[in-house]
């Protein structure tokens, strides 16, 4: 199982709608696990699954309070499966604050279900928490949404500057897969100026990063979201080409791997 890790420390930089239609992409051909590490929940509501009273979440795989596979649900399509979350999962925070060794509680917990799924993909939180901590250092790849604005450079590297702290704690074993655009704005063939300086500050930042075709600012993405649909399905096969290419740069990274 390759864990990817959809995280970027700023409110509204993609990462739901990211782990979303990269989830929806892969499980045409794999088997995938989608994670919900952000107690908003938002991801699980797009996926259609409801969360009963009692019933296991991310919170209680964290804490083991259950076995991993307990908080696995199957989801319409086959090929699909959630550990979701609810706004419990805040408490999840003094938990690993006090285990010391937060970092990795999620990655020990996911290597169980390993043998189940070919992908796991994890929606993180917002903010730098005990909980997005964790979510990074579960990461094989990690995929950094930000947005082409000034917010959106912001939150990049306020990330970038975590995976650094986390790496030299050895708690970050992965590798960073790259940025993807979001909200990326085009008046018919013209980019946006904000937009376009925005993404060449990313590049200045991080060079050596791969940038992914961007998620164009359009009322397309909410809208087969909330159709719980891809967009291919919808008739807009071009507005995939974001999650297509990260697709293709985690097929090629897994060539490399014996
Ligand atoms: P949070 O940090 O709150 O979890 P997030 O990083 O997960 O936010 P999303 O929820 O994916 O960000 O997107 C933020 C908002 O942008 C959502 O309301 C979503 O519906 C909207 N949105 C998604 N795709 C696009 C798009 N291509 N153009 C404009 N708005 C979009
Ligand atoms: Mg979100």
């Amino acid at each position: 199982m390759k864990t990817i890790v959809i995280a970027s420390l700023s409110g509204g930089q993609g990462k739901t709608t990211t782990a979303f239609f990269l989830g929806k992409l892969l499980s045409q051909s794999a088997k995938v696990l989608f994670v919900d590490a952000d107690p908003q929940s938002n991801l699980t509501f797009f996926l259609g699954h409801e969360v009963e009273a009692n019933a296991p979440t991310l919170l209680e795989l964290i804490k083991a309070l259950v076995e991993p596979a307990e908080a696995v649900y199957s989801l319409s399509n086959p090929n699909q499966f959630l550990i979701p979350a609810d706004d419990g999962l805040s408490n999840a925070q003094e938990y690993l604050a006090s285990s010391g060794m937060g970092a990795v509680v999620l990655r020990t917990r996911l290597k169980k279900l390993a043998q189940y799924f070919d992908y796991c993909v994890v929606d993180s939180p917002p903010a730098r928490t005990q909980i997005s901590i964790a979510t990074v250092g579960a990461a094989d790849y990690l995929l950094i949404p930000a947005e082409a604005s000034t917010k959106g450079v912001n939150s990049f590297i306020r990330t970038l500057e975590l995976v650094q702290s986390l790496e030299n704690l050895g708690a970050f074993t992965g590798s960073i897969l790259g940025v993807v655009p979001f909200r990326d704005k085009w008046f018919g063939r013209s980019q946006s100026k904000d937009s376009a300086s925005a993404i060449a500050a990313m590049k200045e930042v991080a060079p050596q990063l791969q940038i992914f075709p961007s998620i164009l600012e359009s009322e397309r993405y909410k809208q087969a979201l909330n159709q719980g649909m891809l967009l291919n399905e919808l008739g807009y096969e071009e507005l995939e080409n974001p999650f297509k290419a990260v697709t293709k740069a985690l097929e090629i990274k897994s060539l490399y791997v014996v």
